[in-house]
């Protein structure tokens, strides 16, 4: 078996035991690719598998698209038969844990400190513990009046020890400029803080579990604590998901606030939603979320700011 093939394989398995994902949604080319590792034809209608070599046939392809690169076990309530399009069901809240961590400090640069300590030395997630580079904390005013979530480090952060660093991240520091703020300015954190991990020999990231986010959310929890921001911007369904519990489809939360111990909540679509959907329709509608967070702080918001992404 070629390298490739036990990697995918481990990842397969990784998904399945790890992640409770059912079925994978593959392009053409991806069916391909795949057919072309295992020794088998892929017929363009994703009919018929013939397979070399006794290789394990590829489960049928339901779809050619892929909206998400894989599906992450849901823990929102079963969908009925007949249900309304994505964008109209509503959100699901499930509880959050209420684990505190207790920090000393007389300030709040003390106190982050000691709390940034306690994470550089955590432990709670072994499979984490063994593969991080860096237990990647978060950046920032200590006195942001607003803080961005996100969900957690990817392979850049990893490295770099710092949030958003990669391409997502250059979005997100964009973003932020065109709320006429720096990254100096805000606080920028994760829902976990350790990179979840991949199974050796496969590229990219994969968000992090239910066990994992519950485990690390305490942290942000406590940088929040401290920070003491006036409002949150959360940024994709796992920062929702791990900050209020909340549970569904992006399209129908997003632009609303929610609250997290009465601070206000801006759910928003991830940058890396957008750098995969780069239409000015998308971007706006990202733009639109923040241009609430600025009302929200009563940032000045000028005629230019107004009209960003109205226009083809
Ligand atoms: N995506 C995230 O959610 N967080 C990061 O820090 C980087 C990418």
């Amino acid at each position: 078996m070629s390298g490739n093939l036990e990697a995918l394989r481990g990842y397969v398995h990784f998904l399945r035991e790890r992640e409770g994902v059912r079925q994978i949604k593959l392009t053409l080319a991806a069916r391909e690719g795949l057919a072309k590792l295992v020794g088998a034809r892929a017929d363009s209608d994703g009919s018929r598998r013939t397979l070399a070599g006794g290789a394990q046939e590829v489960p049928r392809p339901v779809n050619h698209a892929i909206s998400e690169p894989v599906a992450r076990r849901s823990t929102a309530t079963p969908a009925p038969a007949s249900q309304p399009p994505a964008a109209q069901r509503a959100a699901v809240t499930r509880p959050v844990t209420n684990e505190r961590i207790e920090v000393t400090g007389a300030t709040k640069v003390e106190q982050l400190a000691h709390l940034n300590e306690r994470a550089q030395a955590c432990q709670k997630c072994p499979h984490l513990v063994a593969r991080r580079h860096t237990v990647v904390f978060g950046v920032g005013d200590p006195d942001a009046q607003l803080m961005f979530v996100g969900e957690g480090p990817g392979e850049d952060e990893d490295l770099k020890g710092e949030p958003f660093v990669g391409k997502a991240g250059q979005l997100l520091t964009k973003m932020i400029a065109a709320m006429g703020l720096s990254r100096e300015q805000v606080y920028i954190a994760n829902i976990v803080k350790c990179r979840p991990d991949m199974p050796p020999g496969v590229p990219g990231n994969r968000k992090p579990t239910r066990d994992e986010m519950d485990t690390c959310v305490p942290y942000l929890r406590a940088q929040i604590d401290i920070i003491k921001p006036r409002a949150l911007v959360a940024l994709g369904a796992t920062a929702i998901e791990g900050l209020v519990g909340a549970t569904g489809p992006m399209g129908a939360m997003r632009g609303k606030f929610l609250e997290y111990r009465s601070v206000p909540v801006m759910p928003t679509y991830h940058p890396s939603y957008l750098l995969r959907n780069q239409s000015n329709t998308e971007k706006r509608k990202v733009w639109e979320d923040l241009l609430k967070v600025m009302e929200k702080l009563e940032l000045p918001i000028n005629e230019k700011q107004r009209g960003y992404f109205l226009k083809g």
